[in-house]
C-alpha cells in the first residue's frame, strides 16, 4: 500500500544542501538570455560586454540584520527587492542604466532555503524591472543575515549626473514626496497607530521603495540637470553633500517641500511634526537635482508627463558664503544643519 501520510521533513537550509547546492539553486533561478552577459554564475568571474559609447558606473550598498533591517518588520522578498532598489537608486542618481550585479550574502547556517529563495526572487524581480541582472556573488556563513549588492550601470559617455556640477542660480528640485519612508518605519515601530489606511501607504513606501530611474535617465540623456543626488539619508543631509561637492550654498522654502497627504494625516493623528520626517528621515530614495533656469520650464512641463513622477521646485542654489538656509512659512531664515541619519554619529 502506498504511503499516503505526508512526510514531515525538516525545512531545507544552507547547512543541509551545502554551499554548492545553494549556488546551483540560485544559478538555476537566475539564468539569463541577456546578450550582453557573456558568462554569468558558474565561472570564477562573470563576463559582461558594455554598450559602445558608454561609461560604466559602479555602486555598492550593504545591509546588515539588526542594523539596517529587522525580519520582524520586513519579509525576505521585500528585503531582496529593497536591497536591489537602493542600488538602482544610486544608478538613477547618476543618470545611468543598471546592467549587471553581484550579490554577496552572509547567512546563518540554519536559515531556511525557502526564505533565501524569496529574498532572491525579490532582488531578481526588482532588478529585472530596471534592466539589472544578477551575474554572480559570494556566499559565507554568518551569525546575522548580511547582504551586499555591487551594481554596474552604464551611461552615455560624458552624460553622467554628478554631485559637483550645480551653479549658483540653478533651481533645486525634488521628485515625489519626502518623509513617507521614515514615517512608515515609525508606524511599524509603533503599531498602536490608529488609522491603518494611512499607515499602510507610508509602510509601503518604507518597505518597497521605487528607484527614480526614468527621471534620472530623462535628466542625463537630455542634459537637463547640472547635478543630482538620491535622498537616502534625509534631505538636510543630502543637500549638504550636493552643496559641498558643488562648492555652493542653497535656500530651501519650507512651504514648497512636497509632503504627502498620508504623512500630514499620520503626523496630525500622532502629534508629530512632518518637517522632522521630511528633513531628517531617511530612505526616501527620491532624487534631489539642480536645473539651470534656461531649462526649468522644459523640466517642469515635460519630465513629469514623460515619467509619471511629480517634481517640485523647492529652492535654489546660492554662493557658498550664504550657507544652506531653510526659509520658513513665516519668512524666517534658519541655517539648515545636516541632521540626516549618520551611521557613526553619536546617538
Ligand atoms: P570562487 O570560490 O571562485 O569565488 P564560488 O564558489 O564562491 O567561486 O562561486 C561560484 C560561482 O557562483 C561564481 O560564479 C559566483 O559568482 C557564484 N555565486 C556564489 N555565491 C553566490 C551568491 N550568493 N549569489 C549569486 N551568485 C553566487
Ligand atoms: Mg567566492
Amino acid at each position: 500500500m502506498a504511503d499516503t501520510q505526508p512526510k514531515k521533513t525538516k525545512p531545507e537550509t544552507i547547512k543541509s544542501i551545502g554551499e554548492f547546492g545553494f549556488i546551483e539553486k540560485i544559478r538555476e533561478s537566475l539564468k539569463t538570455k541577456n546578450s550582453s552577459v557573456i558568462s554569468g554564475i558558474g565561472d570564477d568571474a562573470a563576463i559582461f560586454k558594455p554598450a559602445s559609447g558608454h561609461e560604466l558606473v559602479f555602486t555598492t550598498d550593504m545591509l546588515v540584520e539588526g542594523r539596517h533591517f529587522d525580519f520582524k518588520l520586513i519579509t525576505p522578498w521585500q528585503l531582496g527587492a529593497k536591497t536591489m532598489a537602493v542600488n538602482i537608486s544610486d544608478c538613477a542618481a547618476m543618470g545611468a542604466k543598471p546592467t549587471v550585479a553581484v550579490v554577496s550574502i552572509g547567512l546563518p547556517k540554519d536559515y531556511p532555503m525557502s526564505d533565501v529563495e524569496a529574498f532572491y526572487e525579490g532582488m531578481k524581480g526588482m532588478g529585472e524591472a530596471f534592466g539589472a541582472q544578477i551575474v554572480g556573488g559570494d556566499t559565507v556563513g554568518s551569525d546575522n543575515f548580511v547582504v551586499n549588492i555591487a551594481l554596474i550601470g552604464e551611461v552615455e559617455s560624458g552624460k553622467a549626473l554628478r554631485r559637483n556640477g550645480a551653479k549658483a542660480g540653478d533651481a533645486l528640485l525634488v521628485t515625489g514626496n519626502l518623509g513617507d519612508s521614515s514615517a512608515g518605519l515609525h508606524a511599524l515601530q509603533h503599531p498602536s497607530a490608529k488609522n491603518k489606511d494611512i499607515t499602510a501607504a507610508l509602510i509601503k513606501r518604507h518597505l518597497t521603495p521605487t528607484p527614480r530611474f526614468t527621471v534620472g535617465r530623462a535628466l542625463s540623456t537630455k542634459r537637463l540637470a547640472t547635478a543630482a543626488i538620491d535622498i537616502s539619508d534625509g534631505l538636510s543631509s543630502e543637500i549638504h553633500h550636493l552643496c559641498d561637492e558643488s562648492k555652493l550654498g542653497a535656500e530651501i522654502h519650507e512651504e514648497a517641500l512636497p509632503i504627502s497627504s498620508s504623512l500630514k494625516a499620520y503626523c496630525e493623528a500622532e502629534g508629530l511634526n512632518p518637517l522632522d520626517f521630511v528633513l531628517s528621515g531617511g530612505e526616501d530614495y527620491e532624487l534631489l537635482f539642480t536645473v539651470p533656469l534656461t531649462h526649468i520650464s522644459q523640466v517642469i512641463q515635460k519630465v513629469p508627463a514623460e515619467t509619471g513622477t511629480p517634481l517640485k521646485s523647492i529652492g535654489r542654489m546660492v554662493p557658498a558664503a550664504k550657507g544652506i538656509t531653510l526659509i520658513t512659512r513665516k519668512g524666517e531664515r534658519i541655517p539648515l544643519k545636516a541632521k540626516g541619519f549618520d551611521h557613526f554619529a553619536k546617538k
